[in-house]
C-alpha cells in the first residue's frame, strides 16, 4: 500500500500557565467569522476555556471530532486535587453537551489549526502567558487509511444533518475561503 507523508500538527497545552483571559477565544472566533474578522463571538471559539475560578480551574480544549452518539460512561478527573467537571478533557462535538456547537446552526466545530493562516495557530500566537505551544512534525501514514478517516467524518456529518445542509455548509465555507 502506498505511503504518504502525513504533517502531524499539535498544540502543546501547558494549562498550570492558563488564566483565563480568553484571549483564544476572541482571536478564533473572529478568525472564523464570515467575513473574517468581522465579527467576535466567543461560543464560535474552537477552543474553549473550562473555567471554575473558585477551584482555581482554567482548562483550555480543542474542538475536535464529531460523535454522533454520547459515551457509555463520563469520565472525572482530579489531578493536584482539584476535580475537573466531568468530560472536561474530552474534544468531542456529541449530543451530551453544547460545546463547540456554532450558535445558530448547530453544526459541530473543529480546530482546523487556522488553515490558511501562513504564521500558524492564531490562538498560539495570541496566549500571551505562552500557555500554548504550537509543533509540528512529520509521519508516514497509509494513504488509504487517511481517504477512510475522512470518509466516517464525512458520512457522519451527513447521517445527522442530512446531505443537504452539510453541503450547503461546505459551499459556504469555499466561498469564505
Ligand atoms: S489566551 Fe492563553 S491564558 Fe488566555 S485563556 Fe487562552 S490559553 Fe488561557
Ligand atoms: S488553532 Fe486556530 S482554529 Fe484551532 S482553536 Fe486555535 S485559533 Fe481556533
Amino acid at each position: 500500500m502506498a505511503k504518504i507523508k502525513k504533517t502531524i500538527k499539535t498544540i502543546k497545552v501547558d494549562a498550570d500557565k492558563c488564566n483565563g483571559c480568553r484571549g483564544c477565544e476572541i482571536i478564533c472566533s473572529s478568525f472564523h467569522a464570515t467575513p473574517k474578522y468581522s465579527s467576535v463571538n466567543p461560543a464560535r471559539s474552537r477552543i474553549q476555556i473550562i473555567r471554575h475560578p473558585l477551584k482555581d480551574i482554567w482548562l483550555p480544549v480543542f474542538a475536535g471530532e464529531y460523535a454522533p452518539a454520547e459515551c457509555m460512561g463520563r469520565d472525572k478527573y482530579v489531578i493536584d486535587g482539584k476535580e475537573y467537571e466531568e468530560c472536561a478533557f474530552c474534544r468531542a462535538v456529541c449530543p451530551s453537551r453544547d460545546l463547540f456547537k456554532e450558535p445558530d446552526s448547530g453544526l459541530p466545530l473543529k480546530c482546523d489549526m487556522c488553515e490558511g493562516e501562513e504564521e500558524g495557530p492564531l490562538c498560539v500566537r495570541w496566549c500571551l502567558n505562552n500557555v500554548l505551544t504550537y509543533e509540528e512534525r512529520e509521519e508516514e501514514v497509509e494513504e488509504q487509511a487517511e481517504m477512510a478517516e475522512m470518509e466516517i467524518g464525512l458520512e457522519s456529518l451527513i447521517n445527522k444533518y442530512g446531505l443537504g445542509k452539510v453541503a450547503d455548509t461546505v459551499a459556504r465555507m469555499t466561498q469564505k475561503n
